[in-house]
């Protein structure tokens, strides 16, 4: 067991470290507040590969790692949760696609993805449903050598953005659902206005209207009725990028309570000085530190999923304990800020909004707590 961090992740963490610090964190506030992640970050991310970390160098990616991408990730949500987000997003879209597209799928649209020049979707959830896929209404018609897909989903993140987006729909030829890869703004596909979402602003939230949209047969992933099996496991790796965003949220909180607590003074002293202020930065050590390494391993298993129930298991109860460690994080950060921790003009009132997202997405808590149950009730069997 070696828990030092290699010659290339430490680069790979560097790098998203010094970008991070040097082109986000000084217009985080302004991300936050326009909800929009300027151009010259975007292309920054792209020029430093951060939107292809793990996948493949066939494939346009850098061949980094998940190990690699919770790292830099870590560092991108420190700076600002909504970039972190955006890019977690867009990698759930890539793994489902690396892990069950064939050759031709990949090369097509991992590349450009990859590259930064496409930012990709993943929709599962519909007005009517968000932890169910037997209750999915969007429905894929087989005519001919196409299938037309008709629906609405709901909250599907990036989906203003040029690239591709997974679509999950119940298959006529099957009755269940199967998974498309489908371009976003082709023939039959709009967007609504923005959500109005309290945090992670940046990254933006859009229903996504399918009508009469025509995809090749080919772009069915994975096969007929593979819809369910391609949610479970795309999705744990997007709980990889949840995950280390929150990390990345949990660090911000930890290091604004402490230069609070060293700066604002009471009596000429710090409020540091005080034991139960201390008391406080320790939990928030402890409770860093404790994400932290949950995180890393999730990452390190990501690179070699064998058994894709066990990594579902592990994803789910690393999103869940580091998602709801941030909201504590976050809340005592606040405490320690005193009032000033309600003003939108203190970096902590953005991380407590953006903390209390992470428990809601990608599963919500209490049905990733049932997945973990699930299994290691059927390990027993
Ligand atoms: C910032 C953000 C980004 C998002 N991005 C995307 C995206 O890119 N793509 C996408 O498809 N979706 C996305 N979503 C949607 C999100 O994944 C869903 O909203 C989420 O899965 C929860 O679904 P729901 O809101 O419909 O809640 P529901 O599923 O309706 O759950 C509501 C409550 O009921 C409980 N519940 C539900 N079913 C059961 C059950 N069987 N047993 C016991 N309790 C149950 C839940 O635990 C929860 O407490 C995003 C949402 C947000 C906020």
């Amino acid at each position: 067991m070696d828990f030092s961090l290699s010659k290339e992740q430490l680069m790979i963490q560097g790098m998203a470290k010094e970008f991070a610090e040097k082109y986000i964190e000084p217009v985080a506030e302004q991300i936050d507040r326009e909800n929009k992640i300027p151009d010259n970050i975007l292309k920054g991310l792209a020029e430093l590969d951060l939107f292809g970390i793990p996948y493949d160098e066939a494939y346009g990616g850098a061949d980094g790692g998940y190990d690699g991408y919770v790292l830099a990730m870590e560092q991108i949500g420190k700076a600002s949760g909504g970039v972190a987000m955006t890019i977690s997003a867009h990698s759930l879209a890539l793994s489902a696609i690396s892990f069950f597209g064939t050759e031709e799928l990949k090369k097509k649209y991992m590349t450009p993805s990859c590259k930064g020049e496409h930012i990709a979707s993943f929709a599962f959830t519909e007005p009517a449903t968000g932890s169910d896929p037997k209750s999915l209404t969007t429905t894929a018609k087989k005519v001919g050598n196409e299938y037309v897909i008709n629906g609405t989903k709901r909250f599907i993140s990036n989906a203003n953005w040029p690239g591709v987006i997974v679509v999950f729909a119940i298959d006529d030829q099957t009755n269940k659902p199967s998974a498309f890869l489908i371009d976003k703004l082709c023939e039959g596909y709009s967007i609504s206005e923005p959500w109005d979402k309290i945090g992670m602003h940046g990254g933006m939230l859009l229903d996504v209207y399918l009508n009469d949209v025509k995809v090749p047969l080919e772009n069915m992933l994975g096969g007929p009725s593979m819809g369910y099996p391609i949610l479970q496991c795309g999705i744990s790796f997007g709980k990889v990028g949840v995950s280390s965003t929150a990390l990345g949220g949990t660090l911000a909180a930890y290091e604004e309570a402490m230069k609070y607590a060293t700066e604002k003074m009471h009596r000429d002293a710090p409020i540091a000085k005080f034991q139960a202020m201390q008391l406080r930065l320790a939990d928030l050590a402890i409770k860093y530190e404790t994400a932290r390494w949950m995180t890393y391993r999730l990452g390190w298993l990501a690179n070699n999923v064998k058994d894709p129930r066990a990594f579902a298991r592990d994803a789910a109860l690393t999103k869940t304990f580091v998602c709801d460690n941030m909201v504590d994080c976050a809340r005592i950060a606040m405490d320690v800020h005193g009032s000033y921790g309600l003003m939108n003009d203190y970096k902590i009132s953005r991380i407590w909004k953006d903390s209390i997202i992470g428990p809601q997405i990608e599963g919500v808590a209490d049905m990733q707590k049932m997945i973990v149950a699930g299994v290691n009730l059927a390990e027993r069997k």
